[in-house]
């Protein structure tokens, strides 16, 4: 396929390598970033777009995307695909979707889990919103670029699923993190905490698989300093989103709102910036009962 790829950043840098060594022929634009080696490089988002089969997107957020929607969408060849991997809000995919399908193009919105790790391994997990033919389209490519795709449905339904798991993820670091907290002061062992919970009902992929105390657990940001990882940044956006479109549904999410206030503390008061997500225990370890 003809592929191009619109934001170069951690993420589409890799993903659009992946697609150029498995023999696609990719053209990439960022305002900023280089363009990797096996990608050939373009002046500016259009001319990425205007014979490709596939437009990719890779961006920080929705404003963006509708804005290089408006720059892509009126250039692009009928029948092709605009297919946008970033985490947005669902309004803002559902708005770009839309204005693409009536230019007479695909649309997909297909947000990612697995991380810059990911991306680089080809190992990612899109969570697909759009038609059946948009989808089954790009299927090829997620096949490159990652390790599993879902269709959940229409055009914004993917993000919905990214905002969704992401809800339960920061909801659930912070109560591993709180309870970890608590088993220090009340004198438990954090390694027999975890021999328990780990086997127990209070078990989750935070405790089980992403364990945010050092040393114990398998492998984690923990155990390297809290370097990310997932950055508490991005959980903190990825939280914002699940609070704005519970908003514009108007859906109770008392916890995803504690989640995000907590996340908003300590990225922009306590120090969180640029430390993995996971670094809410020693955030809880270092405050008394408030
Ligand atoms: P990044 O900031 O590294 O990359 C974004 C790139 O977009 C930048 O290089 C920037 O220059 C470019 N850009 C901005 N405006 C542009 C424009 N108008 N035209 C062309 N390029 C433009 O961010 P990232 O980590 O690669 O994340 C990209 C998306 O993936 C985000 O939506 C993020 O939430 C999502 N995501 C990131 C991760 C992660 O671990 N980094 C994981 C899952 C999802």
């Amino acid at each position: 396929m003809k592929i191009g790829f619109i934001g170069l950043g951690n993420m589409g840098a890799p993903m659009a390598v992946n697609l150029a060594n498995a023999g696609h022929e990719v053209t990439g634009f960022d305002l900023t970033a280089p363009c990797p080696d096996g990608v050939t490089k373009a002046s500016d988002a259009a001319s990425t777009a205007q014979n490709a089969d596939a437009v990719i997107t890779m961006l920080p957020n929705g404003d963006i995307l509708r804005a290089v929607a408006d720059q892509i969408i009126p250039v692009m060849q009928q029948g092709a695909v605009l297919l946008d991997c970033s985490t947005v809000d669902v309004e803002s995919a559902r708005a770009v979707a839309a204005q693409a399908e009536a230019a007479g193009l695909l649309a997909a919105d297909a947000p990612v889990s697995g991380g810059v790790g990911g991306a680089q391994a080809g190992t990612l997990t899109f969570m697909a919103g759009g038609s059946e033919a948009a989808f089954e389209k790009v299927a090829p490519l997620f096949d490159v670029m990652g390790q599993k795709a879902v269709h959940c449905g229409p055009s914004g339904n993917g993000q919905a699923a990214k905002i969704c798991n992401n809800m339960i993820l920061g909801v659930t670091m912070i109560a591993t993190c709180e309870a970890f907290a608590l088993a220090d002061k009340l004198g438990l062992d954090r390694q027999k905490m975890f021999d328990v919970v780990s086997t127990s009902s209070g078990y989750s992929w935070t405790m089980n698989a992403y364990c945010p105390a050092p040393d114990v657990g398998p492998q984690s940001p923990a155990d390297n300093d809290y370097q990310p990882g997932f950055a508490a940044e991005l959980m903190l956006k990825d939280l914002r989103l699940s609070q704005q479109a519970a908003k514009a549904v108007d859906a109770d999410t008392p916890m995803g709102q504690s989640a995000t206030d907590l996340y908003q503390s300590f990225v922009e008061q306590e120090g969180g910036k640029g430390k993995d997500f996971s670094a809410m225990l020693p955030r809880f370890v270092s405050r008394e009962r408030g």
